[in-house]
């Protein structure tokens, strides 16, 4: 019965465990909500110390992909799946074809994508058992590395901001601290460093500074100076979990906007905090949907114009999400929120189970026939 208060807490519509002796597969795919789609989302493979943890996890991992595909404005739901084991000695062959097998028993309700601990060569074993996985490589028909898309969304997200805050949206001579220099911010920086800012840069490993360094010029500060930075932005682009008690006080940045995933430690407290200090926040999971709108092209025959395209609408959507957050008199956090639930009633109201998907999920769900 806990299982079912979990997921009717969260409103989910399926949870379906898988279990295969032969290839050792244990995996928990959650489908969140279809209203808008097809549940997409990645198979995240964790070696998790409990099913309690897992399932946790993949419930509120399939939940934010709802949220970040509606406010997108993607016709797609959310979905997520996990398989328990550890990714460095437990990954082959027959793990991903049997979760692939399981993947296909959906048909199409749920469509999966490379996570943490899984990467394009598992999902290309998946796709030998079922056409419902997307983020395969170009070789394949694939999208490839999402990460321009999501740096270009970052970039024009980070433009929303600059317009709300300067009433201008130039970022020629703004002082913008980026942290890390992976993907991510490789192809962000590009973006930053044409239109004339001031990039400070920093990453744990040197190698990936200096890549960047090939193709523009930025001050390199040490990873624990990044806050300290007396500028206008702070891009984090490396893990979540960076805003925080210890961080919030050093900040003299006005706008934070970044690529990184789950960037407030503690949602409510750092939110408020933020707010306090004036500092503008762009919600993660709206300025980094480059990389969704990247996998969901795929779906429809991948062009990375068409993607470049539709990132381009996140600047509209920031500026939409601060004005949520004005009138509402709430964190931008959760005037996101409020966006993607304003969207999913507008669109669904009604939840779309079993027998309706194929009729109701548009062109996606007719492209998936194929
Ligand atoms: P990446 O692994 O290429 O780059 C991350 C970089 O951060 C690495 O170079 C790493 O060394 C560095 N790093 C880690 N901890 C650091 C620290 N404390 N200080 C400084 N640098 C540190 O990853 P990426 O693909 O560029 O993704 C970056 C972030 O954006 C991640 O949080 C990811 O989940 C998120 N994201 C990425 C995409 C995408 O399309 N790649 C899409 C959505 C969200």
């Amino acid at each position: 019965m806990l299982y079912f208060e979990a997921m009717e807490k969260y409103g989910h519509e399926q949870v379906v465990l898988c279990s295969n002796k032969e290839s050792g597969l244990r995996a928990i795919i959650a489908i969140h909500d279809t209203t808008l789609g097809p549940a997409l989302g990645g198979t995240r493979m964790w070696n998790y110390k409990s099913f309690e943890e897992a399932l946790n996890d993949v419930l509120r991992l399939s939940r934010g992909m709802t949220y970040k595909a509606s406010v997108a404005g993607l016709n797609l739901g959310g979905g997520k799946a996990v398989i328990i084991g550890d990714s460095a000695s437990q990954k082959n062959e027959l793990l991903f074809r049997t979760f692939g097998k399981f993947v296909d028993g959906l048909g199409g309700r749920y469509i999966t994508a490379e996570d943490v601990g899984t990467d394009v060569k598992d999902m290309e074993y998946v796709r030998m058992e079922t056409k419902y996985v997307t983020g395969i490589s170009k070789a394949l028909g694939g999208s490839g590395d999402p990460s321009p898309v999501t740096a270009y969304g970052v970039y024009v997200g980070m433009k929303a901001c600059a317009q709300e805050k300067w009433g201008n949206d130039s970022l020629r001579g703004r002082k913008i601290a980026v942290q890390g220099a992976g993907q991510v911010a490789r192809y962000l920086c590009e973006h930053l460093y044409s239109e004339g800012a001031e990039i400070y840069i920093t990453d744990l490993v040197d190698d990936k500074v200096k890549r960047v360094l090939e193709t523009i010029k930025a001050h390199v500060v040490k990873p624990d100076e990044i806050y300290d930075i007396d500028a206008d932005i702070f891009s984090p682009n490396a893990l979540g979990a960076v805003i925080n008690d210890k961080s919030i006080p050093k900040f003299k940045f006005q706008i934070i906007a970044g690529g990184a995933n789950n960037q407030l430690e503690d949602e409510d407290k750092h939110g408020k905090m933020l707010i306090e200090k004036e500092i503008l926040y762009a919600p993660d999971y709206v300025i980094n949907a480059g990389g969704l709108i990247n996998v969901a092209n795929e779906l429809e025959g991948y062009r990375q114009d068409r993607a470049m395209k539709q990132a381009e609408a996140i600047y509209d959507i920031v500026k939409r999400v601060i004005k949520i957050a004005k009138e509402q008199k709430i964190p931008t956090h959760l005037a996101s929120n409020t966006l993607a639930e304003e969207r999913l009633s507008q669109v669904g109201g009604i939840r779309k189970i079993f027998s309706s998907h194929s009729g109701s999920y548009g062109r996606i769900g007719e492209l998936m026939k194929h």
